[in-house]
């Protein structure tokens, strides 16, 4: 799969958004269906679909564009 940047027309490249977590731990970051749905303990996300994102990134301008295929 190839893509062109929709700002400067230059050639995207493949990627991922990383989140560093306490002590370095790694995770991709997910997009989850709907509205945020926040308790007193935190983030609720059960039975919510979740799909992993891509980024893609333009080498030549630095724009950021996100999929999330599934
Ligand atoms: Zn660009």
């Amino acid at each position: 799969m190839s893509k062109s940047c929709g700002k400067c027309g230059g050639r995207m490249d493949q990627g991922i958004l990383l989140e560093l977590k306490d002590g370095n731990q790694k995770a991709i970051t997910e997009w989850v269906e709907g509205a945020p749905d926040k308790k007193w303990w935190g983030l609720s996300i059960r039975g919510k679909r979740r799909l992993t994102v891509e980024s893609w990134r333009c080498g030549r301008c630095g724009y950021l564009e996100s999929y999330a295929p599934g």
